[in-house]
């Protein structure tokens, strides 16, 4: 799965967003999720959907997140 719609980020890009703090930021503000633009956005910028997909790399930087330590 590269990406779920054509508004979100390619999912290749999705940990180089998730270690940039504008573009979380920017997903939390507009509530659209950084890989779908999916509304409901964690603390992360991505949504509850979205979280349940990642693995590896991705899923913990998403916990760092949410555990309000910014990567
Ligand atoms: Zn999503």
């Amino acid at each position: 799965m590269d990406r779920l719609n054509s508004e979100g980020i390619d999912r290749s890009q999705l940990k180089y967003a998730l270690t940039q703090e504008r573009m979380v930021k920017e997903a939390r503000r507009v509530n659209r999720c950084l890989l779908c633009a999916g509304p409901g956005v964690n603390e992360a910028g991505v949504c509850d959907g979205c979280s349940a997909l990642l693995s590896g790399e991705e899923a913990r930087l998403v916990e760092l997140w949410m555990a309000g330590v910014k990567p």
